[in-house]
């Protein structure tokens, strides 16, 4: 039975992070919501509890620096705009050094109670099989990396074959403004200029015979994540890991990913790199690029180790180290209006990881946006979406709009899931950051912390702002 309100109810499907959340920031604006979640009567492969926003691996919110750190800042504006995920993981805390890590069943007991008392919400214990119908004329799915598969089938049937990834094979994504160019340089194979290119769209680190052969013997020797039973995914053509390619012969990736054709290097044009890998623009502020072709299971601490042999990496800083597991997610930028809603289906939006976000607080800050835009609706008015400036505003622009889909790659796999990192954000307004008086030199890493802060402080006053107007 739906709670008392003049308004219609909304439908939540998924009472994960980002479904809890939807449903508390729609209740919590006077609208009644129905939670359609499935555990209880159908388990996933990750999930152990019936609770509500089950945590279902690490316990940690990440870093809950809110000056240096782009999820930090995710935080605060979380708490600013009233998130109950946030709410119940401070009342739930750990000690974790300067992250939120949080009593994993204390944290889902406290967003189950607060659900399940509150006056507009309803929770009903079932497994939605297909598309919301018509007369749930408002409804977000929420159904995260596991949703079940009959309603995956629907959303594929719905919206093409090419939409729905069901698992990532993720390449890693450096910070460009970490990459030496005194060692690389810009040039597109062949000086292919191509639709929407220059010529000089990829960055490319040379290597020589020795730094090649040093480069396969650390990738043969790294530490690999074992794939778990259940993610028992095959491997799909054009997708092996590298060091699988890398097994298979020594010569394989220099004939393949990591081939030197069409390329000149600018800084030694004389000499021909035995090797070249190349990365890709990965947003549309250019402060991201991908390494082509490097998706990989090797364990984290690994990866950074070994890709830092790679010439003009020797500094790269990851906003993601690359990855291949199970999830499942559709290719929101061409799917997805800029307010999460599925295009040709109004009132139907999308939240949580299935957009394409990745973590636990991303998540749920998907779902508190796409709770707001919606309860918007009902009031009949059109969503406010947040500046591009603040982290909500970053993250949903990575997924609507931010990410630049290639002419040789194209199709749902260049769109890879993504945690909040400062370089989704804007650069600053040039002279933002300027040198402290009294101190010498202002460069490296004192700039970074100095750009860092700044970004989040205008993230916070955006923040600030958008919720009041
Ligand atoms: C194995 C694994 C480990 C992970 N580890 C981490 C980690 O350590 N840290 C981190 O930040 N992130 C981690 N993630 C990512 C994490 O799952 C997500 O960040 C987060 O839980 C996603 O939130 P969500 O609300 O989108 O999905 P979920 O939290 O998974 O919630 C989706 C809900 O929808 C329900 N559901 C699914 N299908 C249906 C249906 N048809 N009808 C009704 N209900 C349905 C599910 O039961 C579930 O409760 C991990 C993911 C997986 C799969």
């Amino acid at each position: 039975m739906t709670k008392t309100s003049s308004h219609t109810p909304i439908h939540v499907i998924g009472g994960g992070l980002a479904g809890s959340e939807a449903a508390w920031q729609i209740a919590e604006s006077g609208i009644p919501v129905i939670l359609h979640e499935m555990r209880g009567v159908r388990g996933t492969d990750a999930h152990k509890t019936d609770g509500l926003a089950e945590l279902v691996c690490s316990n940690s919110f990440r870093s809950d620096d809110a000056t240096s750190n782009a999820v930090g800042v995710l935080h605060a504006e979380m708490r600013l705009a009233g998130s109950l995920i946030m709410r119940s993981a401070d009342a739930n805390q750990v000690p974790a050094g300067g992250a939120l890590a949080v009593d994993r069943d204390g944290f889902s007991n406290a967003v189950t109670a607060a659900l399940e008392s509150h006056p507009l919400i309803t929770i009903t214990r079932e497994e939605v099989t297909g598309l919301p119908p018509e007369e749930w004329d408002q409804a977000i799915i929420a159904t995260g990396p596991l949703t079940a598969p009959s309603l995956a089938e629907a959303i594929q049937a719905r919206t093409g074959a090419d939409s729905l990834a069901f698992f990532d094979a993720i390449a890693p994504i450096v910070h460009t403004a970490s990459i030496d160019m005194d060692i690389c340089w810009y040039q597109s194979r062949y000086d292919k200029v191509g639709p929407g290119g220059t010529g000089k769209d990829y960055i490319n680190c040379p290597l020589d015979e020795a730094q090649y052969n040093a480069f396969i013997d650390a990738l043969i020797a790294g530490d690999t994540t074992g794939f778990k039973e259940w993610e028992g995914t095959p491997y799909f053509d054009g997708c092996l890991p590298i060091e699988v390619m890398a097994e298979r012969g020594r010569e394989t990736l220099r004939h393949g990913p990591m081939k030197p054709m069409g390329l000149t290097n600018a800084h030694n044009p004389t000499v021909k790199p035995y090797a070249v890998v190349q990365l890709r623009q990965d947003n549309a502020l250019g402060t991201l690029y991908n390494m082509v072709g490097f998706q990989t299971k090797l364990k984290y601490g690994a990866q950074a180790e070994i890709f830092r042999l790679i010439p003009g990496l020797e500094n790269a800083e990851f906003a993601r180290l690359g990855g291949l597991h199970r999830n499942t997610y559709i290719n929101s930028p061409t799917l997805l209006d800029r307010s999460l809603t599925l295009k040709g289906r109004p009132g139907l939006r999308f939240a949580g990881q299935i957009t394409g976000c990745e973590g636990y607080v991303e998540s749920a800050s998907i779902g508190l946006l796409a709770g707001r835009f919606a309860a918007a609706e009902r009031q009949g008015h059109a969503p406010a979406l947040p500046p591009e400036t603040t982290a909500f505003g970053a993250l949903l622009n990575h997924i609507t709009g931010g990410h630049i889909v290639s002419d040789d790659e194209p199709g749902k796999r260049s769109f890879q899931p993504m945690n909040i990192n400062f370089g989704l954000f804007p650069p600053l307004e040039p002279g933002t950051v300027t040198k402290p008086e009294g101190m010498k030199r202002f460069r490296g890493k004192d700039k970074a912390i100095a750009k860092k802060h700044a970004t989040a402080a205008r993230a916070l006053d955006d923040c600030a702002r958008w919720l009041k107007d």
